[in-house]
């Protein structure tokens, strides 16, 4: 099928590598030049494992995925685009500009295009968002009908960056909420790779709530997590005996239930946010995630508790920071626990250094656009830990292992991944109460 992706983003750039591993002729559209320049050359504009070499093969190679700022042509060449701009948080609101900016161009298309076409709501909306923002301007702008003259599709992602790549081939669950059988018919033969049983047909609305049922589960799972390692640090408990004992239990199951400095990223906080927003609108408020919200928020904070327990204030002291991306395996710093810990230090007058493997770009971006620029940024984890007088290492990058019995100064760590804080008598870890 001839298909294109509008937003070339994380979930634009995946699964337009995606469906061009499958077969599918792609085109990736974007409204930045230098992303454009950059994917036909095969380069991604984001990290995440294998997705470098999928590009070049799949562009420069079988030349079936290409990336233009021209949306009408990638509309008029192609039978289905899938809508994949950001929906960014404005104020713990959806900022719904971008997929109306997009719905009004493929609107504008469809109007001289004469072949159905299928037009796909990727990006994650509050329910409602497709039939009663897209719908209506894709309606309005081509003066067409969705369900005749073009389908109408939303089907929600659920790729975790670090291991999108692989999500994105290998998905454990696809959801196409539809309202006419040609549509769904048309998603099921884009998806024709896929097994049926990782398939749930649904409404429109019902696929976009859940989006947001998955992942405000996800953000309390990690909440209840992080409330019982604080409960566990404060009642001199091992949280991670507990929390590893409790995921045994089938019914819980051990993902999602380990604790650290808080949940981050491009979704998760925003999405909670949404939600909890849309519930508030339609009078029915989500009062277990009003708290999720109010829990994370503070979380980052625990670390620096931890460190101010064992070596007092931390006022001007000099802190090495491993770690900014808000996980390991990525580049994204958005909403990320390390970033909030660096502005508190630098309200507390520290002098920081900071390394992350992939993260220091667009952590240097995002803190200077708070005005941040007291963060010396290091070429290495060696160079970021000279000279500190303490270290926190927010996130939990496996090549953090080498570097931490190198580590002479007190050392405090998000995540209990890493090491055994027992084997290191500087090292402390949440949820840990090492005395
Ligand atoms: P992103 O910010 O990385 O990418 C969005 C892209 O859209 C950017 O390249 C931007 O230049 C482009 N864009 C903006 N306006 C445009 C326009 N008018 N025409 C064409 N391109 C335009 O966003 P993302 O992380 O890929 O997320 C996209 C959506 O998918 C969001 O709704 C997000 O919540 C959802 N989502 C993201 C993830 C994730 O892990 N990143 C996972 C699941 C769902």
């Amino acid at each position: 099928m001839k298909i294109s992706f509008v937003g070339s983003g994380y979930v634009g750039q995946v699964n337009a590598a995606g469906a061009a591993h499958y077969g599918h002729e792609v085109i990736l559209v974007d409204i930045d030049p230098k992303k454009v320049d950059s994917l036909n050359k095969g380069i991604p504009t984001i990290f995440e494992k294998g997705l470098e070499g999928l590009l070049q093969e799949l562009v420069l190679k079988k030349k079936t995925l290409r990336a233009t700022l021209d949306l009408q042509q990638a509309v008029h060449a192609t039978d289905i685009s899938l809508i994949c701009v950001g929906t960014p948080d404005k104020g713990g609101m959806i900022d719904l500009s971008y997929i109306q900016q997009v719905a009004k161009g493929i609107g504008k298309a469809l109007k001289t295009k004469e072949n159905y076409h299928v037009v796909v709501v990727k990006s994650t909306v509050v329910p409602g968002t497709s039939l009663n923002t897209v719908n209506v301007l894709l309606e309005q702008y081509s003066g067409k009908k969705a369900g005749i003259d073009f389908g109408l599709c939303m089907n929600p992602e659920f790729l975790r960056e670090g291991v999108a790549v692989e999500d994105s081939i290998h998905p454990d669950s696809i959801v196409l909420g539809t309202q006419d059988e040609k549509t769904k018919k048309i998603m099921r033969e884009m998806y024709a790779w896929a097994e049926e049983s990782k398939f749930t047909y649904v409404g429109i609305t019902a696929a976009e709530a859940i989006k947001y049922a998955k992942n405000s589960f996800l953000a309390t799972k990690i909440t209840f997590a992080n409330e019982w390692a604080n409960f566990c640090d404060a009642a001199g408990i091992d949280a991670k005996e507990v929390l590893e004992a409790i995921g045994a239990d089938r019914r819980i199951s051990p993902m999602f239930l380990r604790n650290g400095p808080g949940y981050g990223g491009s979704c998760f906080p925003k999405d909670v946010n949404a939600i909890v927003h849309a519930g508030q609108v339609r009078h029915s408020p989500f009062r277990i995630l009003e708290e999720v919200v109010a829990v994370n928020h503070t979380q980052y904070l625990h670390l620096i508790d931890l460190a101010q327990e064992k070596i007092g204030s931390i006022a001007r002291r000099k802190v090495g920071i491993l770690g900014l991306s808000f996980k390991p395996e990525t580049d994204d710093t958005r909403e990320s626990p390390a970033l909030r810990i660096i502005s508190y230090l630098v309200s507390q007058g520290c002098e920081i250094k900071a390394y992350c493997p992939q993260g220091m770009e667009m952590a240097k971006e995002m803190l200077e656009e708070r005005r941040i620029t007291e963060v010396n940024y290091m070429n290495s984890a060696e160079e970021c830990i000279k000279d500190a007088e303490l270290v926190l290492i927010p996130t939990d990058w496996v090549e953090f292992k080498e570097i931490i019995p190198k580590i002479t100064v007190p050392t405090f760590i998000g995540h209990r991944s890493l090491v055994n804080p027992d084997d290191y008598a500087n090292v402390y870890a949440l949820g840990y109460p090492k005395r």
